[in-house]
C-alpha cells in the first residue's frame, strides 16, 4: 500500500513546539498519519524518542530536522529527512548552527528593553524546553503572556521581524553546508515553505538552482505555511527543477498552529513524493 498521509514537518519541545515527541506521535497517529518525521529546528535531540513513539503508534518514521540557513541575506529553512542521526558531520553541523542562539537572545532582550519591554530573556526562558535552543517563538510566547500582544503573530509583526525593535540579524549555516550535512549522511534535503521567503524572482531562481547543484532533492509543496495557490505555484517549481515534493504541517502547538498534524491536502499526483526517494531510510 503506498503511503498517502505523510507529515514530514513539525516541532516538539526540543525546539519551539509545545508538545513532547510522544504527544506529537499520538496526535499524528490519531489524525491518520502513516509516515511521520519530527523536524526540530537545528536539533535532533528528540529523534530517538520520536522514532520509538512512532513505532508504538503504528506509524513509519523518517529522521528529521529543519536547518536554519542564510541565503542572499534572508533566512531559509532546509528540512533534512532520512539522514543518519548519529553521524558526526550532522551532529557537529547542528551544534555549530545552534551556537549563536544564546548571544542572539540576550541581544534581542536588550533591544526590547530599549522600547520598554523588560525581562524578556528571563521570560522567554520559561518557555524553553532545550537550553541550546532559544528561539524567537519563545520570546513571542512570553510577550503574549505579559499582555504586550494578543497573539504570537502580532508579536512577530510588531517586534520580531526585520526592522522591528526586537529583531537581531543572524548568520546561520550556508546552503551548501546544510545540504551536504543531510545528503552525506544518507538523507534528502528539502526546501521548506518556499512561499515564506521575501526573495525577488532572480533570488528565488538562484536558491533553487544552487540547492539543486549542491545535491538538494526536494521542495515542500503542501505545507501548513502555504495557501492553495502557493501549493500550485511550487508544484510547478518542483516540475521545472526536477525536484521531489514534500508534505508537512509545520505543526508547533495546538494553541498556535492552524494546520494540524496530518490534516493537509494530498500532493499533486504527478509529482514524486520525497519519501519515495527514501524508501530504504524509512523505519
Ligand atoms: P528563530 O529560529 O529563532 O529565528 O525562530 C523562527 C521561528 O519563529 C519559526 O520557525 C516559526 O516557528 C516562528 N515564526 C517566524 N515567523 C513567524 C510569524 N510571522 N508568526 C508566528 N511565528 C513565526
Ligand atoms: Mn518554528
Ligand atoms: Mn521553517
Ligand atoms: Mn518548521
Amino acid at each position: 500500500m503506498p503511503i498517502t498521509n505523510a507529515d514530514l514537518h513539525c516541532h516538539s519541545v526540543v525546539s519551539d513546539g509545545t508538545l513532547t515527541p510522544e504527544a506529537l506521535a499520538a496526535r499524528a497517529a490519531a489524525n491518520g498519519v502513516e509516515l511521520w518525521a519530527l523536524t526540530d529546528h537545528d536539533e535532533i535531540g528528540g529523534q530517538q524518542r520520536a522514532a520509538a513513539a512512532a513505532r508504538e503508534n503504528g506509524m513509519r518514521y523518517l529522521t528529521g530536522t529543519e536547518i536554519s540557513v542564510t541565503f542572499a541575506g534572508e533566512t531559509v529553512h532546509i528540512v533534512g529527512l532520512g539522514f543518519d542521526p548519529e553521524d558526526p558531520r550532522m551532529l557537529q553541523g547542528l551544534t555549530a548552527t545552534r551556537g549563536g542562539r544564546g548571544a542572539r537572545a540576550i541581544e534581542m532582550s536588550d533591544q526590547l528593553a530599549q522600547v520598554g519591554i523588560h525581562g524578556a530573556y528571563e521570560g522567554a526562558l520559561k518557555y524553553v524546553g532545550n537550553p541550546e535552543l532559544i528561539s524567537r517563538t519563545h520570546f513571542a510566547r512570553y510577550l503574549v503572556e505579559a499582555g504586550i500582544c494578543k497573539d504570537t503573530s502580532e508579536v512577530f509583526r510588531r517586534y520580531l521581524t526585520d526592522g522591528k525593535p526586537g529583531f537581531v540579524p543572524h548568520r546561520w549555516a550556508s546552503l551548501r553546508d546544510a545540504v551536504q550535512w543531510i545528503t552525506q549522511t544518507g538523507g534528502a534535503a528539502v526546501i521548506a515553505h518556499p512561499a515564506r521567503y521575501r526573495f525577488t524572482p532572480t533570488e528565488e531562481y538562484a536558491l533553487f538552482t544552487e540547492f539543486k547543484a549542491h545535491g538538494g532533492q526536494g521542495v515542500e509543496v503542501v505545507t501548513g505555511s502555504h495557501s492553495a495557490a502557493e501549493a500550485v505555484r511550487y508544484a510547478d517549481t518542483a516540475r521545472e527543477f526536477g525536484l521531489a515534493a514534500s508534505r508537512g504541517s509545520d505543526f508547533h502547538s495546538p494553541d498556535e498552529s492552524h494546520t494540524d498534524l496530518g490534516k493537509l491536502p494530498p500532493l499533486p499526483a504527478d509529482l514524486t513524493p520525497v519519501w519515495q526517494l527514501l524508501a530504504d531510510r524509512i523505519r
